[in-house]
């Protein structure tokens, strides 16, 4: 923990770093890992006081990301191939089946604590129960778990989640366009159906998005996302609605207790402006998330690395112009297509709508296109082609 400020009577010496990461997701997990191995001093504050509380994600990982980076597999679900989407009413839904292992889905708590590790031994000093509360120049006030302190950083990475404070501070881009998503999560038993995503399209539940249940024949994962001023009787609503009817958990029984998780997701693409010479974004905070599926683990992984190599470079240069190099505006440029979708997947405003999409989706064109988005090999770009 950073030494406390406000002790008058003993001053101390401010706690310094080289680079302080506020928020430990796995975006700020990774950035924070990466600039240790390469040697930087680094502080990751998170004001949660445990990664196993307060999950905010279902935690379906795709195939690009289980190839390419060294996900535990201890902690991840049984691979899944098919997907079935279905119109409002549930009749006549389309299943699509890969031929290659697509998902799998990670065991959250394990898996952030696993990284916490990996961090912990790479040379991280961790910080939980630990708020970052703004920022004077390069002096950022916290508030742990033994009240106020005071660290110098030379440069902070905000990895603070799609409302990120220090965007904020630094005046950096914010994100503005977000979806809202909850999702109960429970143990169930393999009922002999092969592990299955399901999607719901139906305004109605999730305006503007899906509703879901992944089952993998481990765990259930039901949930609702949409934008916030669409849901007809709010989100916690829907999702009740949804899961009292929720298809895919033939003869399961729903738990009285079960995991809640929700939260933000930013879905306006990658924001332009996530660098300047006091820090970056990564993450949600930069909006690295498909403004499409709105699957944002491969973007914040992938994102991380660049903004780790940027900094790397700063840091050994002793040049923050370094930093200019980040920049979302060229990265945006990928997005094009899946935010000319997300804008169509909005204008779906009736379940009428809704089912007249399902006319398309059946032809031959249209499964080939669903298969494409479901199943396809794209990703966040990397460094090198960032
Ligand atoms: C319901 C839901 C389901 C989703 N499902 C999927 C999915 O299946 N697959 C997928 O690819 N994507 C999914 N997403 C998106 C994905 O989860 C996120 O894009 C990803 O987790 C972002 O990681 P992050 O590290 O940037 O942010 P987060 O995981 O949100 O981490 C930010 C961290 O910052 C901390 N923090 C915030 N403010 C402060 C502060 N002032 N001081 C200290 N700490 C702070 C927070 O406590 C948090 O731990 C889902 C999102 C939601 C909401």
């Amino acid at each position: 923990m950073p030494t406390p400020a406000g002790d008058s009577h003993r001053p101390r010496a401010m706690a310094r770093t080289d680079v302080l990461v506020v928020g430990a997701g796995l975006a700020g997990l990774h950035v924070a890992t990466l600039l240790a191995r390469r040697g930087h001093d680094v502080l990751l504050v998170e004001r949660r006081t445990s990664l196993a509380a307060a999950i905010r994600t279902t935690g379906i990982f795709v195939r690009k990301t289980l190839d390419d980076f060294p996900l535990p597999s201890e902690h991840l679900g049984p691979p899944i191939r098919r997907v079935v989407l279905y119109p409002p009413g549930l009749r006549r839904p389309v299943s699509l089946v890969s031929d290659r292992d697509e998902y799998r889905v990670g065991d959250m708590a394990p898996l952030y604590e696993t990284a916490a590790a990996v961090a912990a031994d790479a040379g991280v000093r961790t910080a939980l129960g630990t708020r970052y509360a703004g920022r004077q120049g390069n002096t950022f006030h916290l508030v742990g778990r033994d009240g106020p302190a005071v660290v110098r950083a030379r440069f902070v990475v905000g990895a603070d989640g799609a409302r990120s404070g220090v965007a904020r501070d630094l005046g950096l881009d914010r994100n503005h366009h977000l979806l809202v998503g909850a999702e109960e999560v429970f143990e169930v038993p393999a009922n002999g159906e092969p592990p299955t995503f399901h999607c719901v399209l139906d305004p109605s539940l999730a305006p503007g998005y899906l509703a879901w249940v992944v089952n993998d024949g481990q765990h259930a994962h039901v949930g609702v996302a949409g934008y916030a001023d669409r849901f007809p009787e709010g989100l916690r609503r829907a999702l009740l609605r949804f899961s009292s009817s929720a298809p895919g958990l033939a003869g399961v029984d729903r738990p009285e207790t079960v995991e809640r998780r929700g939260g933000p997701i930013p879905v306006g693409g990658v924001l332009r402006r996530i660098g300047c010479a006091d820090g970056l974004l990564v993450g949600d905070a930069a909006g690295a998330v498909s403004p499409l599926t709105a699957g944002g683990l491969d973007p914040c992984l992938r994102l991380s690395e660049l903004a780790a190599s940027v900094l790397d470079d700063a840091l050994r240069s002793g040049r923050p112009e370094a930093l200019t190099r980040y920049s979302g505006a060229a990265l945006r440029a990928h997005f094009r297509g899946r935010l000319t979708l997300r804008r169509g997947l909005a204008h779906v405003r009736t379940p009428a709508a809704a089912t007249a999409a399902f006319t398309l989706l059946r032809t031959p064109f249209g499964r080939a296109a669903a298969g494409r988005i479901l199943f396809g090999d794209r990703s966040f770009p990397g460094p090198a082609r960032a």
